[in-house]
């Protein structure tokens, strides 16, 4: 072992969370190492997570868009095909000149760079095992979990990454399958299911619950079912899969009603298993020093994101609370921050959520339900993107904005957006809610026309006033 090095910060996980809190742990001047063992920075998310798959479906839409939509602009292109080992390459130069981005980022900032796994060996020390085989000791007077999160197994359907996949085999098929059948209608299902059906596939989602996204606007989300449905997406709800083998190359699958009952048998060339995330915490040593996990593995912290061991912190996808990666960066910022001595904080509040098919749908603060189940009595505001000029102007309507707010105080609670570009949208609403506006404070606020946006004011004028202008 090499001689040890004595740290404000030992960051173990370089991705969202982990690299943004490395960064900011320069900025503030605290001298930082990131251990990092997957060989590139980034974590899932710029590695097998939100980039690749963002790459994937820009490119799946285009190419939809000019086989089936063009024509209606008036453009002709003759024959529309993709070459998809060349849209596969364009995801790879965009994850590779990210994934190396941020290790200029690091160099600009000072932060330490470590190749390697890293292990608790107590409260103050990390052992790095390199990825070239040298072993390292690191003195912290305070540690960063960052080790993230990994596919949740599917028992009977073992990932193979090929024939069976988790979203990591999903980024990478070698070519389009013919059939596809997607286990789990979640983030990660539909944005995949998306991309292979616009490229041809036949895809089938099975869900295990009644609803697509539960976690969406019961409204927003049976519209964007209908949407996806419209597309060409096929989806069997309430059902399970039980048992998945690949037989003579093609996949086997044994389905059954949620609530029992008959088995029944599809056959598809590529089935992808994505009914969520889990806690990654292996041979990080947590039980060596006694940082406690949940029944569900995830690191438990208190409201500085201090673990059971005082001078361990965790963030991001292995602590409870969303899985996303601007979630994980906000924690990295505010726990560097409180080890800094400063009064960081994150207002889950007011974490935007985005899936990025098309249309879009986006949402910030409470879904109606949500807000009637903590108490309020609620106003709700809509407005169908059918009545959008700008929306009307490019023939892409299919979508709605809804702002829910307090029938008495006015006060926004939550804001829904389905439609092109909603992810962009939802931003107004974020910092709405952040400064505790009211649907009249968004009502009377001057948009730009034309613009989709128009669409959030006028959801808003619907909530607070009663009335849409366009309406
Ligand atoms: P991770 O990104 O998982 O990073 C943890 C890192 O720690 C990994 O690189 C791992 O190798 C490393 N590590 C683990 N243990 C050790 C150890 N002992 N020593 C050293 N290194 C270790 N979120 C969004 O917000 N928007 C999206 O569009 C989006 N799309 C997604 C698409 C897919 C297909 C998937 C799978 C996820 C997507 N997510 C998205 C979720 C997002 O990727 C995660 O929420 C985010 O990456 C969590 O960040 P993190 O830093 O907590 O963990
Ligand atoms: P998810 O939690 O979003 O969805 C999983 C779905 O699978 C749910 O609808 C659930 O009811 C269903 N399910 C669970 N068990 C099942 C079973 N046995 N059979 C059939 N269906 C079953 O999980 P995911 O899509 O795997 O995504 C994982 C994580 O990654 C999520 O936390 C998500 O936030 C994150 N992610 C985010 C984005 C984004 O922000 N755009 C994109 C991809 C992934």
């Amino acid at each position: 072992a090499s001689a040890a090095a004595e740290k404000d910060v030992v960051v173990i996980g370089g991705g969202p969370g982990g690299y943004v809190a490395a960064i900011k742990a320069g900025q503030l001047g605290l001298s930082v190492a990131c251990v990092e063992g997957r060989g590139t920075l980034g974590g899932t998310c710029l590695n097998v997570g939100c980039i690749p798959s963002k790459a994937l479906l820009n490119s799946s839409h285009m190419y939809a868009d000019a086989k089936h939509h063009f024509k209606n602009y008036g453009i002709n292109v003759g024959e529309v095909s993709y070459d998809f080992s060349a849209i596969q390459k364009q995801k790879d130069t965009a994850v590779a000149g990210l994934t190396k981005g941020i290790e200029g980022l690091f160099k600009k900032n000072k932060v330490d760079y470590l190749k390697g796994w890293g292990k608790l060996v107590s409260g103050n020390e990390v052992e790095v095992a390199g990825l070239d085989g040298a072993t390292t000791r690191l003195r912290a007077k305070n540690i960063l979990i960052a080790t993230g999160s990994e596919v949740t197994p599917l028992p009977g359907v073992p990932i193979d990454e090929e024939k069976i996949v988790s979203s990591t085999g999903a980024l990478a098929l070698k070519s389009v399958p013919r059939e596809m059948v997607v286990i789990g209608a979640g983030y990660i299902g539909l944005e995949m299911g998306s991309v292979y059906q616009r490229l041809g596939a036949q895809v089938t989602v099975v869900e295990f619950l009644d609803n697509i996204v539960p976690t969406m606007d019961a409204e927003v989300r049976r519209a964007f079912h209908r949407s996806l449905e419209k597309q060409g997406l096929k989806f069997k709800m309430a059902t399970k899969v039980t048992k998945g083998e690949v037989v003579d190359g093609r996949v086997k699958l044994t389905l059954e009603p949620a609530k029992g009952g008959a088995a029944e048998s599809m056959e598809c060339d590529v089935c992808l298993v994505s009914i969520g995330r889990r806690p990654f915490t292996k041979g990080l040593g947590l039980e060596n020093v006694g940082v406690k996990t949940d029944s569900r593995g995830r690191v438990e912290i208190d409201s500085h994101f201090r673990t059971s061991v005082p001078s361990v912190y965790a963030i991001g996808d292995v602590v409870p609370g969303p899985m996303l990666a601007h979630k994980a960066e906000e924690d990295g910022v505010a726990a560097v921050e409180i080890m800094a001595g400063k009064h960081g904080h994150v207002n889950y509040a007011t974490v935007p959520s985005i899936c990025y098919t098309h249309p879009e749908v986006a949402s910030v603060g409470m879904t109606e339900d949500e807000a009637k189940g903590k108490g309020h009595e609620v106003k709700v505001g809509k407005f169908p993107l059918m009545a959008n000029s700008r929306a009307r102007a490019v023939g892409d309507t299919d979508g709605m904005v809804k702002v829910v707010a307090d029938k008495k105080t006015d006060k926004l609670l939550g804001v829904h957006i389905m439609g092109p570009n909603a992810g962009e949208m939802i931003h107004e609403a974020a910092l709405a809610l952040e400064y505790g506006a009211s649907a009249e404070d968004i009502a009377r606020t001057c948009h730009g026309h034309p613009t989709l946006s128009e669409a959030v004011k006028e959801a808003a004028l619907a909530a607070s006033f009663g009335k849409a202008i366009h309406m």
